[in-house]
């Protein structure tokens, strides 16, 4: 039976829960254990997927097709495990198929409440689609004593007593803040933060603190003695340079060894952190620079493209380069002052989005690249903008543009509703907005001696995609006539899925994401071929 480690935060938000589950689950996973990294989160929406990157940051997308929280792309970028739909909950599905349930009168007749309704198909949602995995590492959004989160943390609570001790853990994590106005450091919050734990009936067994300087020993016994944990298991994570290093500082501060010697259970091979060190030393010791610039809506959060930010540097790391990305707003962008505003860059990328705001901006950066041969990149929306400006400016399709953006526009960009997955129509919609586009795994076929082929070096390829809109394939020939080749098809040769162009020396747009797939340790070809071609173009 698998083992369950619940992770949980206290203190305040953003205190790197998903890297520190990540960070363990390579760990665990390193010493030849199958693991498996799940997130609950506690918010109503049904999936990430209608929220604003804004407010929550990137939608990751999963193989099988789930718009999950991001936290799922660092799972996957440390473990190189696929995450799957099964791996993310959120308390607004829980709901939903609880009420779906009820209205078809399942319940047969009994009153539907938050004990043990939701928290039965909380625990549910733990066990569940789990085969042979040793570890099942399940973090808890939110913070300790937020309301939202009430009812996971009372499912995990009674998720333990059920499985017993012996299999499963409890672990906090927690900030340690250093005041420097009198240079100390402080456990009080953490003491607050696992009494609050406790007084929901949890124990934690390893406490850790997320803290900017390294923490003393009389503060460590201070924490074991209030929190009631063992000072072994008062495990400290102090910033580190790159999040590539988190997996070596956990190593180092124990926390496997500590959550294997909870288990009673010795590691089955010796951990690997040579990669880790390796990238490690290449993001810290790299000194030459390459300036990308990402030009899209929502540059001003972080995290609104992590997935993305993380595949170019990936893409660096492939080439011995530092990737300085430079985020530009594509509504700021007037095209008499692109000239100014891209001068120092050598590698423009127009990632995914939607709606029209910022769309023109995005278009003259797009006509920008293709004439002045800057290497440029475009993801789903960033290829169909690529579509439109090449329909505009070479095909002289004046009014070209996007059936999401202008009803009255020459459609080169057009909605589609049923897309053909391993030879079964897939239905999409867009009366509802959630969960209803092209969405997971799709295939894609290459054309022989293409600019693409040559990168991925395969004859098709399987990547993620997230979109409702396609580019219409009625105009191939007139595209391919002046120079844009259609150079990914769909397998049935329906819907283009590559454009690139044959006159310049990288200029290549994609309907999917490949950014969900890109890993430190095994970067994406298509990353690192588009960060060797701007390095070139310095
Ligand atoms: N808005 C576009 C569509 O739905 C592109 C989506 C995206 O970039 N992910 O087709």
């Amino acid at each position: 039976m698998a083992r369950y480690i619940f992770v949980t935060g206290g203190v305040v938000s953003s205190l790197g829960k998903g890297l520190s589950s990540a960070s363990l689950a390579y760990l665990l996973k390193s010493q030849g254990y199958k693991v498996r990294v799940r997130k609950m989160d506690p918010y109503l929406n049904v999936d990430p997927g209608t929220m604003s990157p804004f407010q929550h940051g990137e939608v990751f997308v999963t193989d099988d097709g789930a718009e999950t929280d991001l936290d799922l792309g660092h799972y996957e970028r440390f473990t190189n495990i696929s995450a799957k739909k099964s791996d993310n909950i959120t308390t607004g599905k829980i709901y939903s198929d609880i009420i779906k349930k009820e209205r078809k009168g399942k319940y047969l007749g009994k009153t539907v409440q938050v004990i043990p309704h939701v928290t039965d198909r909380i625990k549910e949602f733990i066990k569940g689609d789990i085969t042979n995995e040793d570890f099942v590492i399940c973090e808890i959004g939110g913070t300790v004593g937020d309301i939202e989160s009430l009812p996971f943390v009372e499912a995990i609570r009674q998720f333990s007593n059920e499985v017993g001790k012996s299999k499963s853990l409890f672990i906090h994590l927690t900030l340690v803040p250093f005041l420097k106005s009198s240079d100390e450091i402080k456990t009080k919050p953490t003491q607050h933060s696992v009494k609050e734990l406790r007084s929901l009936g949890i124990q934690p067994d390893i406490v850790v603190c997320r803290s900017q300087k390294s923490i003393p020993l009389d503060q460590r016994k201070k924490i074991s003695l209030f929190c009631n944990v063992s000072i072994e298991n008062v495990i400290e994570t102090v910033d580190v340079r790159t999040i590539y290093e988190a997996p070596i500082s956990f190593y180092n501060e124990k926390l496997d060894k500590q959550v294997l010697k909870y288990f009673k259970l010795k590691p089955r091979k010796k951990v690997n952190l040579q990669p880790w060190k390796k990238i490690t030393r290449s993001v810290l010791d790299t000194k030459k620079i390459v300036n990308i610039a990402i030009i899209g809506k929502y540059v001003n959060l972080k995290d609104a493209y992590k997935s993305l930010d993380e595949a170019l540097i990936h893409g660096g790391i492939a080439n011995s380069i530092k990737v300085n990305l430079v985020r530009i707003e594509s509504d700021n962008l007037k095209a008499n002052q692109i000239n100014k505003i891209l001068k120092n860059i050598s590698g423009i990328l127009i990632p995914g989005g939607f709606g029209k705001r910022g769309t023109e901006g995005k278009i003259s950066a797009i006509n920008y690249a293709r004439r002045n041969k800057i290497p440029f990149l475009g993801i789903c929306f960033g290829m169909q903008m690529a579509v439109v400006e090449f329909a505009r400016n070479s095909l002289k399709i004046k009014k070209a543009g996007s059936s999401e953006l202008d009803k009255k526009c020459y459609p080169v960009i057009g909605l589609l509703n049923e897309w053909n997955k391993n030879g079964k129509l897939i239905k999409g919609t867009n009366k509802d907005l959630g969960g209803t586009m092209r969405l997971g795994i799709y295939e894609a076929k290459l054309r022989h001696n293409s600019l693409i082929q040559s990168i991925y070096k395969s004859k098709t390829i399987f990547e993620r995609h997230r979109h409702r809109y396609e580019v219409n394939n009625n105009l191939k020939n007139k595209f391919e006539n002046k120079g844009m080749i259609f150079s990914g098809m769909s397998p049935d040769d329906k819907l283009p899925e590559i454009i690139e162009l044959k006159n310049h020396p990288w200029f290549i747009g994609v309907q999917f994401h490949p950014e969900f797939k890109s890993r430190p340790l095994t970067p994406h070809p298509l990353f690192s071929s588009f960060i060797k071609a701007a390095k070139s173009h310095r």
